[in-house]
């Protein structure tokens, strides 16, 4: 018997339910990733050479036999099936409102074929939907959920996969060879990708990194925080696993890691339960304000020229590293909608272009949080001062440095005031586009006025 391991956003062996479920379920597995148009397409060259690297380091670990196949899975799997003879289609249940409504069509298409679709899991320590409060219904608010996410607790690691036969050499026409080209990525070099390289950065971060987390998670210009993000987003690493390493440890960098874990399952729980806010404004009122369309100001933050420092730095990483710290996303994402007046959904849309670890739920509620109309939306007259905010959390001004090098020349914090330098703003590096003081105003002013209308 033949069942097929279908991968998407769980690209690892070990702590995978669905693939024990595949393994029980028949004497040979067939391990299988699609890369889906819809999904590729949109995706810039960082998050693709990502993918591709992580795929990579699967097939290693599968000595090889990864069938790596193209196209619309609601094609691409019957097809499959039908070719390696399969029983069944085992997945990690996908969580998504894109991902429902594909593997609902998927499972039509298999049914069709008396091939059955079985998820196993989810990507979440505890599945999205799962969590509601007293009275049945959804948490609109963190802290509540995150208790509540606390007392349900979280299953522990599944056992590993023992001695799986895994098949490529599956059939006619399945030679697993539709690998995409390369993305040419200049001088860019990504950190590693895949299973292993995600358990060694957690242990290197438990290790040397978690006792000062909660003071240093921060401060872009340190490398205080796990940067695991893009290994959770792929499913190289399970958050049941971190849970578990984190159970016995005590201490603040301890709590306040399972805390941000635990937004990142929030998160989806709210696209579960509300599928349209990964586009619409969670909270409505906000959708009256006045927007300017994405025009020369945008492509000046996109590019990370702005002429405010923090902004820059911070879009200039996205493009680089295809990541930026956690306070800087907070900084560029405020700077577009509060000072350019920008709406919040072309900011998501470019973060998930570049970002290795983009995320609709992550990214898109994060968007939300910053331009006041998420779910415990920071008030919209809490407006980021991007001067201030990069003296504060980069007071040396190492990190604009590293990203902007046309602010090299300036010493310390003076990086983030280049227009006050002595000899005026460096050569190369451009003026303010904006006026910080007016565009706050402006956004205020604006705010009032829905509020009272
Ligand atoms: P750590 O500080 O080491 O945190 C550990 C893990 O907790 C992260 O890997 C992540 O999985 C989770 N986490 C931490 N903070 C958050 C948060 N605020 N929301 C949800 N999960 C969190 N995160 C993404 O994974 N993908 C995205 O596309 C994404 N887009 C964002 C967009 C904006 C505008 C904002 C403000 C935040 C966004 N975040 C996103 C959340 C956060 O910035 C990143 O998770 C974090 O910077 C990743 O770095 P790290 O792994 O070193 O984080």
């Amino acid at each position: 018997r033949r069942s097929v391991l279908w991968f998407r956003r769980d690209l690892r062996l070990g702590d995978h339910p669905a693939l024990l479920t595949a393994a029980a379920a028949a004497d040979e597995v067939v391990p299988l990733f699609v890369i889906d148009p819809a999904l590729w397409k949109p995706a810039g060259d960082v998050r693709r050479a990502y993918l591709l690297a992580s795929l990579r380091a699967l097939d290693e670990s599968l000595d090889g036999r990864l069938v790596v196949e193209r196209g619309d899975p609601t094609t691409v799997l019957p097809r499959l099936a039908r070719r390696v003879g399969a029983d069944s289609v085992h997945v990690t249940a996908d969580t998504g409102p894109y991902g429902r409504r594909r593997d609902e069509a998927v499972e039509e298409k298999l049914a069709g074929r008396d091939v059955p679709l079985h998820r196993t899991g989810t990507a979440y320590a505890v599945g999205p939907g799962t969590i509601l409060n007293g009275s049945g219904r959804p948490f609109q608010v963190f802290t509540p959920f995150s208790r509540a996410w606390a007392r349900h607790g979280w299953p522990t690691p599944a056992d590993s996969p023992g001695r799986t036969t895994f098949v490529a050499d599956a059939g006619e026409g399945v030679d697993g060879t539709h690998w995409p080209a390369e993305p040419d990525l200049g001088d860019l070099g990504l950190p590693p990708a895949g299973e292993q390289a995600a358990k060694d950065r957690w242990a290197e971060f438990l290790e040397d990194r978690l006792g000062d987390y909660d003071g240093d998670r921060d401060r872009p210009d340190r490398a205080g925080t796990s940067q695991l993000s893009a290994h959770l987003k792929w499913g190289e690493i399970h958050p049941r696993t971190l849970l578990a390493d984190l159970a016995p440890r005590r201490g603040k960098g301890a709590d306040t890691y399972r805390t941000e874990i635990a937004w990142r399952e929030f998160y989806a729980d709210v696209l579960w339960h509300r599928p349209d806010s990964a586009r619409e404004y969670y909270k409505p009122e906000l959708a009256g304000l006045r927007y300017e369309r994405p025009g020369a100001a945008f492509d000046a933050w996109a590019a990370g020229r702005t002429g405010y420092p923090i902004v820059d730095a911070g879009m200039r990483q996205l493009h680089a590293e295809g990541w930026i710290h956690n306070r800087v996303r907070m900084i560029t994402a405020s700077f577009l909608v509060k000072d350019l007046h920008v709406e919040w959904q072309h900011g998501a849309r470019e973060f998930m272009r570049w970002l290795r670890d983009g995320d609709l739920a992550s990214n898109n509620h994060g968007w939300q949080w910053v331009a006041g109309s998420g779910t415990d939306a920071s008030p919209f007259f809490r407006v980021f001062n991007p001067v201030t905010q990069g003296e504060r959390f980069d007071p040396d001004g190492d990190y604009v440095r590293r990203y902007v090098p046309e602010l090299r020349g300036l010493a310390g914090k003076q990086a983030h005031r280049p227009w006050e330098a002595a000899d005026g703003v460096p050569e190369g590096y451009p003026e303010r586009i904006v006026d910080h003081a007016e565009e706050r105003t402006r956004a205020l002013e604006d705010y009032r006025r829905v509020r009272e209308s």
